[in-house]
């Protein structure tokens, strides 16, 4: 196994040490290569995703990711930003598959937005497609409008496409899913307005003919972001195009309370994937040693149980994390009253001390 370890900027070390660690506690073989990405890189090499990072990432079998981005990049042209990392290994890699658990954890009930009973035991799967969508489609630009409401005025267009084999591709990938767990899939389109939603709505209808012992259900995107805060418990695997899972899993996020605490993944066709927490480099608190750690240690144990094929290992990890949280640790973001407040390499190598069977200790 060989793991593409890639930092980045803000936070990403000081939380990618700690997901390290708690990997290297594991006792499995692995090769671990790091290399720069984002600012770091840009700083370094003056490209966001150099060649030989790209590499280390095509040759890798998982690709592990901290996080890029700082202000003092807002100036640079857009193709040297750090985020165009991301998009850069995304197209490269052809991560088509983003799958963001929404969990919240019994310990963390309180830091949700919503009345705890809503939240209790959520546990739901978000399944965007991430590389087509209005966020691809061509034609897009500025022009001067010959037709509208205001011939003769400036305007701006995107194209929303979706081609069959894009749509089928990841209704299987969400069947699938929802066969490791609830066997409900959730197919969220805006079929009543819009065209490319009606297609959509069509093939994954298709492709749920395949799969009988999984339910299918379709709910307009303004419905589908009313009901996850009405009764998101009602869902089990949400999956939906590029620009709506875009919104929707950062709503799905808050639910749980902390950004802090949740892990991602864009797989390809064969579930090789890059792994990396939901959030930002968070340069407010980049070394501070303050920043929860947890996001990037969950994204180790989905990279363990969907790329790696060491699901015992990715069992481990969230038994860790649960039994850490259960003993009172909290980082500043999950913090409340009546628990222990602990930095990012406290939290770590408690995850480490849980993993190992040693005492979890406070300090
Ligand atoms: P952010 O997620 O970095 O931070 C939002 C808030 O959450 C901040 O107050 C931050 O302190 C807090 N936070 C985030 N992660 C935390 C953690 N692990 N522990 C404790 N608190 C945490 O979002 P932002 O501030 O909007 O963006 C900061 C930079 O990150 C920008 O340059 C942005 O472009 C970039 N960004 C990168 C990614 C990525 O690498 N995938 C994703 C989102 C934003």
């Amino acid at each position: 196994m060989k793991i593409a370890i890639l930092p980045g900027d803000g936070i990403g070390p000081e939380i990618m040490a700690e997901a390290v660690k708690v990997l290297h506690a594991l006792d499995l073989k692995f090769e671990a290569e790091t290399a720069p990405v984002g600012g770091a890189a840009y700083d370094a090499h003056g490209h966001p995703l150099p060649d030989a990072t790209l590499k280390l990432a095509q040759a890798a079998d998982a690709v592990l990711f901290g996080a890029v981005g700082d202000w003092k990049y807002d100036r640079l042209e857009r193709a040297l930003r750090p985020e165009q990392a991301i998009l850069g290994l995304r197209k490269h890699l052809g991560l088509f598959a983003n799958f963001r658990p929404a969990i919240c954890y019994e310990q963390l009930t309180q830091a949700s937005s919503l009345k705890p009973e809503l939240v209790a035991g959520l546990d739901i799967l978000i399944i965007r497609e991430l590389t087509g969508d209005i966020y691809f489609g061509q034609p897009r630009g500025r022009r001067t409008a010959v037709d509208g409401h205001f011939p003769g005025t400036d305007e701006a267009f995107d194209t929303m496409r979706y081609s069959r084999p894009e749509i089928e591709r990841i209704a299987h990938v969400a069947f699938q899913a929802a066969r490791r767990r609830g066997r409900k899939v959730t197919s969220v389109d805006k079929a009543n307005v819009l065209e490319t939603f009606q297609f959509w709505k069509d093939v994954v209808t298709d492709v749920h003919a395949q799969y009988p012992d999984v339910q299918l259900e379709h709910l307009y995107v303004d419905n589908a972001a009313m009901q996850l805060v009405r009764a998101p418990k009602a869902f089990d695997v949400i999956v939906t195009g590029n620009l709506f899972g875009d919104i929707l899993s950062d709503e799905a996020a808050m639910l749980t309370g902390s950004i802090g605490m949740l892990p991602s993944a864009s797989l390809d066709q064969r579930n090789k994937g890059l792994y990396e927490p939901s959030h930002g480099s968070a340069p407010d608190i980049a070394g501070q040693g303050v920043a929860n750690p947890l996001a990037t240690i969950l994204s180790a144990a989905m990279m363990l149980r969907f790329s790696l094929d060491q699901p015992e290992a990715a069992d481990r990890i969230e038994s860790a994390v649960k039994a850490v949280l259960a003993a009172g640790l909290r980082t500043g973001d999950i913090w409340s009253e009546g628990t222990q407040k602990v930095g990012t390499s406290a939290m770590g190598g408690a995850v480490v001390a849980a993993l190992t069977g040693k005492t979890i200790t406070k300090r």
